[in-house]
């Protein structure tokens, strides 16, 4: 932990209530540093507590939590998608890409939704926003959070989405989990070796894959010479928050491409949870960020 950590005071009284994050591991989660920094700039008799939950133990720790009054937890791996049938209610872009990663008790009822989309695409639609009808994104990787992030292209209104994987049957079964979803048809599946012609054409590049997170700093899952197709008014943007850039975004910056890293969306998803457990219009993003910031060294 960054010794800057200690710039907000959050007291704990006998009338606080509780927000947590669940998942397995839980203890790299940085969830529980932006919003106890949230929680303290509001001055709000709150919590927000890591529970470390193995797969076999969800079902009694929601029923649990709903027993001592959690009013809401942020859902992380390997949970997100083993938790839908334990809600009364999901949104419908949670139902869309078939995750759930925010949870709230309304009643005696637990709801879910989803705010990775809307932390993905929050850097798209302000700093970087354009007219998206007539652009082509290009996605590598096909694990959890492309979910979000083919989402949150679609949404856009991109007109053409191509997501890009390394292993055939699990392009396929990724396809195949999109059955139930109005966004089925919207997207195309690539082999990696499709990849190179994809690339020349792309107006925005994302690495969803986790190749160059830190400490695996030098790696990046495209070389400098497939980035070299990559159009110069592109925008590359890497999932990753750590490093500062990765080798991925230096590539595409050394293209001239607009970079963007991981750390807005991880702060909009969480301020979108936020809002949600508080039902506030707003929250102190600021705040979040920064203490992200001090955390990271960043
Ligand atoms: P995941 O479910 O494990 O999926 C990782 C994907 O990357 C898989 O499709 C995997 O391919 C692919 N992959 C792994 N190594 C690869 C390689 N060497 N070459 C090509 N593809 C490779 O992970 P995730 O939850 O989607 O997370 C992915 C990244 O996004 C992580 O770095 C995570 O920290 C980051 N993330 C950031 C945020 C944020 O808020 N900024 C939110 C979520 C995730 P296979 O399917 O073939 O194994």
């Amino acid at each position: 932990m960054n010794n800057k950590d200690n710039n907000y005071c959050l007291q704990v009284t006998g009338k606080s209530k509780l927000l947590g994050v669940i998942g397995d591991p839980i203890e790299h989660s940085l969830s529980p540093v932006m919003h106890n920094a949230a929680l303290s700039k509001l001055g709000l008799d709150y919590v927000y507590l890591p529970f470390p939950i193995a797969p076999e133990n969800l079902e009694v720790a929601i029923a649990g939590f709903a027993a001592v009054g959690v009013v809401g937890f942020s859902v992380t791996i390997p949970h997100k998608q083993a938790i839908i049938p334990l809600l009364s209610e999901i949104s419908p872009v949670a139902e869309a890409i078939g995750a759930v990663n925010t949870v709230t008790r309304q009643g005696d009822r637990w709801v879910g939704t989803n705010t990775d989309v809307e932390g993905f695409i929050a850097p798209l639609q302000t700093t970087y926003q354009q007219n998206w009808s007539q652009k082509q994104a290009v996605i590598l990787g096909n694990g959890g959070a492309a979910r979000a992030v083919v989402a949150g292209c679609i949404q856009l209104g991109f007109s053409e989405v191509h997501l890009v994987g390394r292993n055939k049957n699990k392009l396929d079964e990724f396809r195949q989990s999109w059955h139930n979803s109005p966004f089925v048809n919207k997207f195309e599946v690539h082999a990696w070796e499709e990849l190179s012609n994809l690339i020349s054409q792309a107006n925005l590049l994302v690495n969803s894959t986790p190749v160059g997170m830190y400490p695996h700093v030098d790696n990046s899952p495209l070389s400098a010479a497939e980035m070299a197709n990559l159009p110069t008014d592109a925008i590359a943007y890497d999932l990753i928050y750590i490093p500062k850039p990765t080798k991925f975004l230096h590539l595409a910056e050394q293209q001239g491409a607009i970079a963007i890293d991981g750390l807005e969306m991880l702060v909009q998803q969480g301020a979108a949870a936020l809002k949600i457990w508080l039902q506030r219009d707003n929250v102190p993003v600021d705040e979040m960020r920064q203490a992200l910031k001090n955390h990271l060294g960043i």
